[in-house]
C-alpha cells in the first residue's frame, strides 16, 4: 500500500533495532519502490544518547546507507535523511550537510527545545501552556529555513493533552498555515497509530496522528504525507498499522502524497 516511507530509523539512535539492510530487505519484500533513511539525528558537540546516536557514528551512517544504495541499485530507491528537531543553534549546520549532500533530506520532527548553550529546555511530548506556543514557534522557525521536507508528527505537542483548547487550536492552525506557506506536507504518523490507543483524561485515543488536527489541516488545504516511523525492520510490513492509517485518512478525506521533494534550504 505504501511505495515511500521517508521516516526511518537505524540502531545508531540506541532505541531502534535490526541492520541498516533489514530495513532495506522489508520494504523490498512489502512490495515499496523507495525507503528513506532519517535517523535521529546525530549533532557535533551534542549528547543525548537515549535519543540519538553520538557525532562520531554519523560518517558510518551516510557510508552503510550509501552502500545500500549501490547493493540495491535498479531494485528499490533509497535515500539518505535524517530527523531533527528545531533547534536553531544548528540551522547553520543542517544547512552545510543539505548543501554538501551528507543528508539529502531532513525532516522536521520536533520532540524538545534546546536553548542557545545547547542545553534542552523543555520536551514538547508533556507540553504545558507555555510550551506549546514554544513548539509552535520553534517548528516555524525551522520550516522557514526551507530545511525540512517533511513536517513528522505535526500534532506532536497534542500527544498528552487531555482537552484541545482555542490556545491548542490556535497553535494548530498557526502550524498548518506555516507548513501551507513553506509548502512542507504535514505527515501522519504511523508509529503513533502502531503504538495503538492510550487513555488520555477521559479518552483513549492515540497519542497522534489526532482526527482535530488533520481535518483542520485539510480544511485549510495542508498536503499530506504517511510515515512509518520505523524503529524496527518489522513494523515495515506492519499490516495492521498500515490499514489502520489508510483507513485514518480515508475517514477524514486526507490525500496522501506517495512521493516528496527535497528541499536543500535557502
Ligand atoms: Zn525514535
Ligand atoms: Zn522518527
Amino acid at each position: 500500500m505504501l511505495k515511500y516511507n521517508y521516516h526511518t530509523h537505524t540502531y545508531r539512535c540506541n532505541h531502534a533495532i535490526g541492520e541498516d539492510e533489514d530495513y532495506v530487505l522489508e520494504a523490498l519484500a512489502n512490495g515499496m519502490q523507495g525507503i528513506g533513511f532519517s535517523d535521529h539525528i546525530m549533532l557535533p558537540d551534542f549528547s543525548e544518547p537515549a535519543i540519538r546516536g553520538e557525532y562520531s557514528c554519523f560518517r558510518d551512517y551516510v557510508d552503510s546507507i550509501d552502500k545500500l544504495k549501490k547493493k540495491f541499485e535498479g531494485q528499490i530507491k533509497i535515500f539518505r535523511g535524517l530527523e531533527a528537531e528545531g533547534f536553531a543553534y544548528y540551522f547553520p549546520y543542517f544547512k552545510e550537510i543539505l548543501a554538501c549532500n551528507d543528508a539529502e533530506y531532513l525532516i522536521l520532527g520536533n520532540h524538545s527545545m534546546m536553548n542557545n548553550h545547547r542545553q534542552i529546555i523543555t520536551h514538547f511530548g508533556q507540553p504545558t501552556v507555555s510550551s506549546i506556543y514554544a513548539y509552535r514557534d520553534t517548528a516555524i522557525a525551522a520550516m522557514k529555513t526551507m530545511c525540512f521536507s517533511i513536517f513528522a508528527h505535526p500534532d506532536y505537542f497534542m500527544s498528552s493533552l487531555p482537552i484541545f483548547d482555542r490556545d491548542v487550536m490556535k497553535v494548530a492552525a498557526d502550524l498548518i498555515e506555516a507548513s501551507i506557506l513553506y509548502d512542507i506536507p504535514l505527515e501522519i504518523n504511523i508509529g503513533g497509530i502502531r503504538n495503538g490507543k492510550k487513555q488520555i483524561g477521559d479518552k483513549k485515543r492515540y497519542l497522534y496522528p489526532n482526527p482535530e488536527f488533520f481535518v483542520l489541516a485539510r480544511k485549510m488545504g495542508a498536503r499530506f504525507v504517511f510515515g512509518l516511523d520505523a524503529h524496527a525492520p518489522n513494523q515495515i510490513g506492519d499490516d495492521e498499522a498500515n490499514c489502520l492509517a489508510v483507513r485514518f485518512a480515508h475517514q477524514y478525506d486526507l490525500q496522501i502524497l506517495e512521493t516528496v521533494e527535497f528541499k536543500k534550504g535557502k
